[in-house]
């Protein structure tokens, strides 16, 4: 999700999985993002270079990891060079370059993201139901955001995931050391945020301040992790940053009070100097405090007044009817309606100390303010490794928390192409549904059972299984457990989604246009490590268009020895059912629904078999269409399934008497061939108006061509 894209003058971006390519001007205005056209030198490949070893101060990219990246450099090259030109300031805060591949990662694009709702629950029209927000049980900012990330970047590494599902596990078991650590992190400030805005020179004195209150939970979180079993790539993580913690204590009050310069912020004893002059204030600020009973005794003037403003300073008020007490000392400084205001030489001395001790305490308390920071940005590497540690310690124990909350287990996770689930369920689904009332569903697919085939009403909870089985991929490959009662899954190197949405419609382009773009990037990207999950592909169409690439998509995701993905298909076209009859890989799965009395009942529950009725009327009804066209619709979808319509072809039967053109059949084909010959037959089929025809002038009419390609008509 970036904020701003730079790109070279003239190139074009390609926007969404594979899909339309757009020149980088007319990227969509709700792409979210801002292009900024560069001119193409920026990112040519040596001065790039040059620019990053300068920025850095270094003789080699190697230690980054980019020697030799030339990509990479001239795309980073580029950015500090606009950084140098556009935002300056925040030059200093790039400290250095990571490097990293989308080869450790599982490829989500945008579209999947959106599909699973992994940021934004758009399907249900309410922004809270995300997967996010449900495991979003982080205690920091920086927590929030890293399982953000977490979330959008599935690892591939078997390694790093088992360290994270053992951490999780120890925190799963331990409720009393999760409280704790809990605790502890509510405690810690935005680690990551404090040490930019200190290192920018625009952090609060009390920023810095949580930051040291941050740092000194360190120790009492290491001791936690430490207990037996614990996670000592955390542990390790969290670095104590004792430097940096007592130069705070020692240079910042635990309160600091008021603005920097005020003296309230740098602690006494930091600096003898801003001691003495914090001092010679105060000393002389009591004096004139202490003034106001003197003089009236001396002067014997009840009503004498010590007063400050801006313009004279400080001055002594005596009213009109006391004038003849005023002593001799006194010099007239301000005449008002019933006072004069006077001062003394011995004032005058005083406010001079106080103003002077002022100015120079503000000048110096702000230089040491601003010095303290400068060390701490110098020596925060460490502070940043244990932000990091933080934040990751954060995500672990958020997660072993929503495993207790909502039921999960842990996953294993193998580099076997099996994906296996036992009593699967929707993480997001399942939290909005009264407790107990989601219908957990199993699921296998492997080398074995790679495509399978799931038919059912509309409405029965065919999209909540697909996702459903994609998140439980994907929580099991972030590191979290997952809504099941036992989870085996396959590394899964890629999830795509093709599903039906309404915001396709956003885009401009015709639903159709955009099924079948995404159903080519699918087709073109997935490799035999990938999940797919296509929901009702070919229903933008006509029927017979849809079925027909409905079943070639499936036959090639079958048959492709690059694909043979494991793929969940969901499909109204009851049709495609037959294919497991053809290919051995294929199963049929239906949603089931019970009929009640004439009352459809959905269970909600994934059985073996094809589905063979869609009670689309059902959902008409439940969607509140008016009565009569309901009854209406029952009785033309009579006549249709009785096949006595009044002339009009049966759709719903014709649907489930249809075959499925298998591999090509010999006398297909010679038909075909024949008529392709005879051009006096292919006139006739070309003349042919299909949609006035009943099925039995369709038949006659076959028979007719048929003898004619034959030659025997
Ligand atoms: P359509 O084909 O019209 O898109 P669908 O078959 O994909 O429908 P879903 O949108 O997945 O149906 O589910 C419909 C509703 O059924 C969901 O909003 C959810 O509340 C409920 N539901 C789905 N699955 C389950 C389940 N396993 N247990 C309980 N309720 C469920």
């Amino acid at each position: 999700a970036p904020s701003e894209v730079l790109v070279a003058g003239g190139t074009t971006l390609s926007v969404g999985p594979g899909g339309g390519e757009a020149a980088a001007g007319v990227i969509p205005p709700d792409a979210g993002f801002t292009v900024t056209q560069l001119d193409a030198s920026a990112f040519a490949l040596s001065a790039a270079r040059r620019r990053l070893l300068d920025h850095f101060g270094v003789a080699s990219l190697e230690p980054f990891g980019c020697e030799g990246l030339e990509l990479a450099t001239a795309a980073a090259g580029a950015i500090v060079g606009y950084l140098g030109e556009m935002h300056q300031a925040t030059l200093p805060q790039l400290r250095g370059l990571h490097t990293y591949s989308t080869d450790g990662f599982m490829v989500l694009d945008a579209q999947t993201r959106r599909n699973l709702e992994l940021f934004e629950g758009g399907r249900w029209g309410a922004e809270d139901r995300s997967l996010l927000t449900v495991l979003d049980l982080t205690q920091t900012p920086m927590g929030a955001r890293l399982l953000r990330r977490w979330l959008g970047q599935p690892l591939l590494d078997l390694d790093e995931l088992g360290r994270r599902h053992e951490a999780v596990a120890w925190l799963h078991e331990g409720g009393v050391r999760r409280q704790r650590l809990q605790d502890g992190l509510k405690q810690v400030t935005d680690v990551e945020r404090a040490l930019h805005r200190i290192g920018a020179g625009v952090a609060l004195p009390r920023e810095v301040v949580a930051l040291r209150r941050s740092l000194e939970r360190v120790p009492a979180l290491k001791e936690l992790l430490a207990e037996p079993g614990g996670p000592a790539w955390l542990d390790a993580g969290l670095l104590p940053c004792d430097g940096v913690v007592s130069l705070i204590a020692s240079a910042i009050e635990d309160d600091p009070q008021g603005e920097v310069g005020q003296g309230r912020v740098v602690r006494k004893g930091f600096s003898a100097e801003l001691d003495e002059l914090r001092s010679a204030s105060q000393d002389a600020r009591s004096y004139i405090a202490g003034l106001e009973a003197r003089e009236r005794e001396r002067t014997g003037i009840p009503n004498l007044k010590v007063g400050y403003n801006r313009v004279f300073g400080y001055y002594l008020e005596v009213t009109n009817s006391h004038l003849d007490s005023v002593p001799e000392d006194y010099v007239r400084r301000q005449t008002l309606v019933n006072a004069e205001r006077f001062y003394t030489p011995e004032l005058k001395d005083y406010e001079s100390r106080v103003l002077n001790a002022g100015e120079r305490m503000e000048e110096l308390e702000q230089a040491l303010y601003r010095q303290v920071c400068r060390e701490v940005a110098d020596s925060s590497a460490d502070v940043t490794g244990t932000g990091a540690a933080f934040a990751a310690l954060d995500v672990v124990v958020a997660l072993a928390e929503a495993a207790v909350r909502h039921g999960y287990v842990r996953p294993s996770l193998d580099s076997g192409d099996t994906l296996a689930v036992k009593g699967g369920r929707h993480p997001v689904v399942e939290r909005f549904l009264p407790s107990g009332a989601f219908v957990p569903n199993d699921t296998l697919l492997s080398a074995d059972e790679q495509l399978v085939i799931l038919t059912g009403p509309n409405m029965a909870g065919k999209s909540t299984y697909l996702r459903q089985v994609a998140l439980i991929a994907l929580m099991a490959q972030v590191g979290s457990f997952v809504p099941a009662d036992e989870a085996r899954v396959g590394l899964v190197d890629r999830i795509f989604t093709r599903v039906g949405l309404q915001d396709d419609l956003a885009a401009g382009q015709s639903t159709f246009m955009v099924e079948m773009v995404e159903t080519a990037a699918i087709l073109h990207h997935a490799t035999n490590r990938s999940l797919v999950i296509l929901d009702e592909i070919g229903r933008g169409t006509s029927t017979y268009d849809g079925l027909s690439i409905a079943q070639a998509v499936a036959e090639h995701l079958h048959n492709d020895p690059h694909l043979r993905c494991r793929t969940l298909f969901a499909t109204h076209y009851h049709e495609l059912t037959q294919l497991a009859d053809r290919l051995p890989r294929v199963r049929n799965y239906n949603v089931v629904v019970a009929d009640e009395g004439g009352e459809v009942v959905f269970l909600h529950r994934i059985a073996p078999g094809g589905a063979d009725r869609s009670y689309g009327v059902h959902v008409a009804q439940i969607a509140g269409l008016p009565r009569p066209v309901i009854q209406r619709a029952r009785d033309l979808l009579q006549q249709h399934e009785a096949g006595s319509g009044s002339g009009a072809r049966s759709a719903e039967r014709g649907r489930r008497k249809r075959r499925l053109p298998g591999g090509p059949k010999q006398g297909e084909l010679g038909l075909f061939a024949a008529a392709v010959e005879d051009p006096a037959a292919l006139e006739a089929l070309r003349s042919l108006d299909l949609d006035a025809l009943t099925p039995l002038e369709a038949l006659n009419k076959l028979h007719e061509l048929q003898r004619q390609a034959r030659g025997d008509g």
